[in-house]
């Protein structure tokens, strides 16, 4: 997959894109990044790309021309442009999933005082990381192209992704690294009865729990299961059902050794 990033910063993805998981998906060619320096289709002399607001106002606004010029360079017969800007439909992970399967996803970035209304009309869609004003589109290029990227076959484990937050209206259970006892903070036990079953269900009400106390707007999209209702039935019983109970009691070797 390739994402060509118009942008009149392009040292900003410099590092993003040289650490980590990132650096790996490059370096397997499971993902490309073209950093497209609008500057570079500048018709001014100076290379200037903005010019104050007709009308008056306050800052600078990123003319057509440079922007127009290089999203005509850089298209490609798959291509999809979006266009950052905080008036755009919210992103989120189902998007994150529709982008994976785009062949070409060009990301135009504003910055400064945003761009001229005109450019709106090349955009396929308009797209907004969230409810509030960044100085530019960078960085929300870049958690574009980070989250699709993660999404991508090849780039991190297809398990990891199975139980990740917001799979199936959900967000992920809590999870621990050892010590197992962190300041009195203690590991929840059924985590190491090595029951597998035991701890699925055991994190599956947690999932459930947490996304009902901290995302009620979700919890309320997710179709309970009939083996989700029982499940928060037993833990609305008892504080540890009887099947974590039990699985704590056979594994206690396991936990015995903490
Ligand atoms: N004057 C604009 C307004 O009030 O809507 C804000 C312009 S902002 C300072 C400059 C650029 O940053 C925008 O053109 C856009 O590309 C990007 N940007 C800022 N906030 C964003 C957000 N929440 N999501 C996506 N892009 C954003």
């Amino acid at each position: 997959m390739k994402f060509s990033v118009l942008t009149i910063f392009p040292h900003m993805f410099d590092s993003v894109l040289n650490e980590s998981i990132l650096k790996r998906a490059i370096g397997k060619k499971i993902i490309e990044v073209e950093l497209v320096d609008i500057r570079n289709f500048s018709k001014d002399k100076t290379h200037r790309i903005d010019r104050p607001p007709v009308g008056g106002g306050a800052g600078l606004i990123m003319q057509c021309q440079p922007i127009h010029d290089a999203l005509n360079a850089t298209k490609s017969p798959n291509s999809h442009v979006v266009l950052l800007s905080p008036r755009g439909k919210m992103y989120n992970q189902e998007i994150a999933k529709q982008f994976k399967n785009v062949d070409h996803l060009i990301i135009i970035c504003g910055h400064y005082e945003g761009i001229d209304e005109r450019i709106y009309n090349y955009a396929d869609e308009i797209i907004s990381i969230g409810d509030y004003v960044l100085t530019g589109g960078e960085i929300a290029a870049m958690s574009i192209i980070d989250s699709v990227a993660r999404l991508k076959e090849g780039v991190i484990s297809t398990e990891s992704l199975d139980n990740e937050s917001f799979e199936n209206d959900l967000l992920e259970y809590p999870q621990y690294a050892e010590p197992y006892d962190f300041k009195g903070d203690k590991i929840p036990q059924i985590l190491y009865s090595g029951n597998h079953l035991a701890i699925q269900k055991y994190r599956l009400y947690q999932s459930l729990k947490l996304t009902k106390e901290l995302r009620p707007d979700l919890f309320a999209k997710h179709k309970l299961t009939k083996g989700e209702k029982k499940l928060i039935d037993e833990y609305a019983k008892e504080k540890i059902p009887k099947f974590e109970a039990e699985a704590i009691k056979k594994g206690i070797k396991f936990i015995k050794n903490k």
